[in-house]
């Protein structure tokens, strides 16, 4: 379905990216990845699949590293058709204790990489009529918790940001819509896992539980398979009127 389109995926050399990224070239998507980390082993990957595979390391808090990505990804394909704005990274602590240099860099590279990548992808995708952004959001989006002022502020914007995108390109083939994940077991979450554990003294198994069973009724983590499922669905020609939605695929969190 995809045979001839170029997908970016931004912090695409672990977890959801990586997901979506492999979910796209199933379809024949060529993939240009982003992130830091195992790039060798994503890039093998994704290779494995049969596409194209090129990788930017552009650090998604530096708006000149992002241009630099964006040029190259053109350069290297002539165009980006489908742009997942993914990468993105968490810090939890109250209102008042939130380290400022946090606020920005969650700010930056969950928000305002976001707005960059899509500013520099669009009037390319407009000149050709066809498009689609897909922006990882969260279910915290749509919802708030305690103890995530940055990320939640951050994600609520991505949010915003998707509508605007989807209303001032709703006559044309570019769509643009977000995807909400509830909890997905990615190194992110691994990490507040630990930090659950850690300080309750509990296993990995019991603090795995007690995370799920705060936030997610069906107690089960949705998986960067699915979400890539998703991501092919908004790619797909039965989605061309889908606009402007805040999709969740979080075991009714959000229901609640
Ligand atoms: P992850 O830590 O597995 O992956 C994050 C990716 O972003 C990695 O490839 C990392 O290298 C990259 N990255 C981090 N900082 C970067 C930077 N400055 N520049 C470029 N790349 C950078 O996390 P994940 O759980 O797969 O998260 C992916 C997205 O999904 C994030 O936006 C996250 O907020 C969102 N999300 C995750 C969950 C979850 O439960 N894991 C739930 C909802 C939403």
């Amino acid at each position: 379905m995809l045979k001839n389109k170029t997908a970016l995926v931004t912090g695409s050399t672990s977890g959801i990216g990586l997901g979506i990224a492999k979910a796209l070239a199933r379809q024949g998507a060529n993939i240009v990845l982003n992130g830091f980390g195992e790039v060798e082993a994503a890039q093998a990957e994704v290779a494995a699949l049969g596409v194209k595979v090129a990788y930017h390391g552009a650090d998604m808090s530096r708006p000149a590293e992002i241009e630099a990505m964006m040029a190259a990804a053109a350069a290297e394909f002539g165009q980006v058709d489908i742009l997942v704005n993914n990468a993105g990274i968490q810090h939890v602590a109250s209102v008042q204790d939130f380290p400022v240099d946090r606020w920005d860099a969650i700010l930056a590279i969950n928000l305002s990489s976001a707005f960059h990548t899509t500013r520099l992808a669009l009037p390319a995708m407009q000149a050709a009529n066809w498009g689609r952004i897909i922006n990882v959001a969260s279910v915290h989006g749509l919802v708030a918790s305690a103890q995530k002022s940055a990320y939640v502020a951050a994600k609520h914007g991505v949010v915003g940001l998707t509508k605007v995108t989807a209303l001032e390109n709703a006559t044309t083939g570019v769509t643009c819509n977000a995807i909400c994940p509830g909890w997905v077991l990615t190194p992110l979450v691994q990490k507040q896992v630990d930090a659950k554990a850690a300080a309750l003294g509990l296993s990995n198994e019991e603090a795995t539980k007690l995370l799920l069973g705060e936030k997610e009724p069906s107690m089960q983590f949705t998986t960067p398979e699915e979400l890539g499922e998703l991501a092919v669905f908004f790619c797909s020609p039965a989605a061309n009127n889908v606009r402007g939605v805040a999709w969740n695929m979080d075991g009714g969190w959000a229901a609640q």
